[in-house]
């Protein structure tokens, strides 16, 4: 039973082929700059080196096609025809608050994808691009759409609410959303396998930690709050996004300085965070490299990072009334041992005490805490693709 998962941006798609039989992927690769000179694909048949050609793919579904011939390759492929693909999972960035799970994709879902266009106006359109490609080429398989915001859902009123005037969320549906749903979800979960306890159990804040971060309080297995919100700015510094910020700065430097609302949005997103503090690189691995040979800003950066993740620990352990676990993953997350021991090390009065030796690991699940203490500490790689593919599976396979 073979699903594909397919990651649809404005110009670029990811893809990854599962045999949903024993989760095993067969395949992944990329199609990068769509519609852009110099489009090519790179793609990697499990247990063979990576293959890339150069290929003119004007637009989306021209990618698509692209993937589902290199799919059937002889050598590339790992399908016979396309009959053995059973379903097509799509990653969608927002579903506003009508999905709080992932659906089977018909004109309905479309038309609620779309009505959530102005709330993801980068993500969004790719998303049904995407969608709209595999259905035009593969009208036969059943879709399947996994939402970003979907698992944020359960977070109560008090905790999506800003306190502005009310009617901005009736008319203008602003509140929190939150996003890297699919992310929060396998890795709180797969926690809990970890520990050996049921997640209804477990009140756990799971650190996403990548170009783009968000930390999440997930109690009982359900995300009671989020550090990203209305969009994807707040919370702890990103790569390139500023993250908590008290808003009458904008306002000042908008009137002070005459910044547009188009250029404010700029400098919010793309060049603050770890970039704009450290004036080095929005990569983390940079800005560590310049930190250790004492560079005072990359320092700072990486200080302002740490600090806000232990202050989320903090006020989300408040929040559910207790920890039981702190999770990291993403990039950063599953690969700095830096920002895992900067952000752990105070928390120590909660009963999370870091252990400096089994946090020298990278890029696998392991358990970095002092054996025994009240709070585990835990590195889960992340593995959103493997939640669309079981989600699709599971919704579009009978
Ligand atoms: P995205 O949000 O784009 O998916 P990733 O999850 O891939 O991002 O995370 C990218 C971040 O992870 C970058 O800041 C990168 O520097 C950081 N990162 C990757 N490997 C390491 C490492 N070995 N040490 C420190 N940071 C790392």
């Amino acid at each position: 039973m073979k699903v594909l998962v397919l990651n649809c941006g404005s110009s670029s798609l990811k893809y990854q082929i599962f045999d949903m039989k024993n989760e095993d992927v067969l395949a992944k690769g990329l199609v990068e700059r769509i519609g852009i000179d110099g489009s090519r694909i790179k793609h990697e048949k499990t247990g063979k080196d990576p293959y890339k050609a150069d290929i003119a793919i004007p637009n989306h579904k021209v990618g698509v096609k692209i993937v589902l011939d290199t799919l059937l390759d002889d050598e590339q492929g790992v399908l016979k025809s396309l009959e053995e693909l059973r379903a097509v999972g799509h990653r969608v960035v927002h579903g506003g608050e009508k999905f709080a799970r992932s659906v089977v994709i018909d004109q309905e879902v479309l038309d609620v994808i779309e009505e959530c266009v102005p709330l993801a106006p980068l993500h969004n359109p790719a998303n049904l691009m995407g969608i709209r490609a595999m259905i035009d080429v593969l009208p036969n398989a059943p879709q399947v759409a996994v939402f970003d915001t979907a698992f944020h859902q359960t977070m109560p009123d008090y905790a999506y609410i800003y306190g502005i005037p009310f009617h901005y969320y009736e008319k203008q549906r602003v509140r929190r959303y939150g996003f890297h749903g699919t992310s929060h979800f396998y890795v709180a979960n797969r926690a809990a396998e970890m520990l050996g306890k049921p997640v209804e159990d477990l009140k756990i804040v799971t650190c996403h930690l990548g170009n783009g971060s968000s930390i999440a309080a997930v109690q009982g297995g359900k995300s009671v709050d989020t550090s990203l919100g209305f969009g994807t700015v707040p919370g702890v510094l990103m790569g390139t996004r500023c993250g908590e910020i008290d808003p009458t700065v904008i306002l000042y430097l908008m009137e002070q300085e005459g910044i547009d609302p188009k250029s404010m949005s700029h400098i919010l997103h793309k060049e603050s965070g770890i970039q704009g503090v450290s004036g080095i690189s929005s990569d983390l691995r940079d800005v560590e490299e310049a930190a250790s040979k004492n560079n005072p800003r990359a320092t700072l950066a990486l200080n302002i990072l740490c600090y806000g993740i232990r202050k989320y620990i903090c006020a989300y352990a408040g929040a559910m009334g207790g920890i039981d676990a702190i999770v990291f993953t993403a990039g950063i997350g599953e690969n700095s041992t830096t920002v895992r021991e900067m952000a752990c090390t105070g928390l120590e009065f909660m009963g999370a005490n870091i252990d400096r030796e089994r946090n020298n690991v990278r890029g696998k699940e392991a358990s970095i805490g002092k054996p025994g203490s009240p709070v585990s500490i835990l590195v889960v790689p992340t593995n959103e693709e493997l939640v669309i593919a079981r989600d699709t599976r599971n919704l579009a396979i009978k």
